[in-house]
């Protein structure tokens, strides 16, 4: 529910509507804005009688909203929301971000390496798994927290900051004390538990659509990030599974333009996994900042071809310096 106030109301009115929503048992969110003040409600299971609240002194209207998820959404926070990564800001009026590195981390040597051509290549961010998803369990799963040391060398070796994957609860304390954002990757959108354990951190989070999630459902995730009390959350577009073959997945670029309708948080995709061909990478990494991308997330790996994953959707450090130029001319 969501109680807009008329623009004359007084800071006392405001407090009363505040005080009646806590007597209901429910939490008042008071959403500050230029154009109007409201006050959002929270807590509710299902519909709540509003007449006390629109009886009230300053109460303009009483709107319910059906939607599963309301911190996220532009009616509760009608302004953008930027997120700030250890420098590098996320959102509206600060230039996309663009983050890269090899899907996994496989040696210090080969991390250092990655870190050495991105930051040449003009990345901002440095990106490598240390905790691998693996569709069967007899490939790589990933170095874990050896894995971690290395992306935070490299890291630090080259000035970036660093996001990788965090699967299960338990990894949750060491993978933030190594890296400055949590990602959580397609097949974990709908972890519930895992969301309500990393809302509880003040620790940014990437959170990728789930490869069969719908907008509904991608949105309400990042609603549990948000309910924890996190508010530091960045989402990412990575492809959706369709009757496709010919690509990995199928890049839903709409979804951008549609989400700064609906939310307020920032929005980046990950044309890699959305293709699975490296050749696809450049054109749709310029689409995504045509439609409004916050910034793009790609795979690239020293030597592509003896990638551990992903080598046929990773760029060389020379195919990624190239790319960044051609986005340059976007930005
Ligand atoms: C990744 O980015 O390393 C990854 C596994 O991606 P996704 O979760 O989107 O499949
Ligand atoms: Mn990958």
């Amino acid at each position: 529910m969501l109680i807009v106030m008329h623009h004359s109301a007084s800071q006392k009115e405001v407090d009363a509507v505040i005080e009646a929503v806590k007597t209901m048992g429910l939490r008042a969110e008071p959403i500050p804005g230029s154009l109007r003040t409201a006050i959002g409600v929270l807590g509710n299971q299902g519909y709540v009688d509003d007449t006390t609240i629109r009886e009230l002194p300053g109460v303009r209207e009483v709107i319910h909203v059906s939607k599963p998820y309301k911190l996220v959404s532009r009616d509760f926070h009608p302004e953008d929301t930027v997120v700030d990564v250890a420098g590098v800001k996320f959102g509206t009026g600060h230039p996309p971000v663009i983050i890269a590195g090899p899907c996994s981390i496989e040696s210090e040597d080969q991390m250092l390496a990655a870190a050495e051509v991105v930051k040449a290549g003009g990345a901002h961010m440095l990106r490598g798994g240390a905790f691998k998803p693996r569709t069967g369990p007899h490939s790589f799963q990933g170095l874990g927290v050896e894995g971690l040391k290395y992306l935070r060398q490299a890291g630090d070796a080259v000035g970036l900051p660093v996001v990788t994957e965090v699967m299960r609860i338990e990894q949750l304390p060491v993978v933030c004390e190594h890296t400055d954002l949590l990602q959580i990757g397609a097949r974990n959108m709908q972890n519930f538990d895992l969301l309500k354990e990393v809302g509880k951190t003040n620790h940014p989070v990437l959170l990728k659509r789930g490869m069969s999630a719908t907008i509904e459902e991608f949105l309400s995730a990042a609603e549990y990030l948000l309910a924890e009390g996190n508010p530091r959350v960045i989402l990412c577009e990575r492809g959706i599974r369709t009757f496709e073959r010919a690509t990995r997945n199928t890049l839903d670029l709409s979804v951008v333009p549609l989400i700064h309708e609906m939310s307020h948080l920032p929005i980046i995709v990950d044309p890699s996994h959305a293709t699975g061909k490296r050749t696809l990478v450049p054109p749709m990494a310029m689409a995504s900042l045509v439609v409004g991308a916050n910034g793009i997330m790609v795979e690239v790996h020293p030597d592509p071809d003896r990638a551990l994953c992903d080598g046929a959707q990773s760029l060389s450090g020379e195919g990624f310096a190239q790319l960044v130029k051609r986005l340059a001319k976007l930005m």
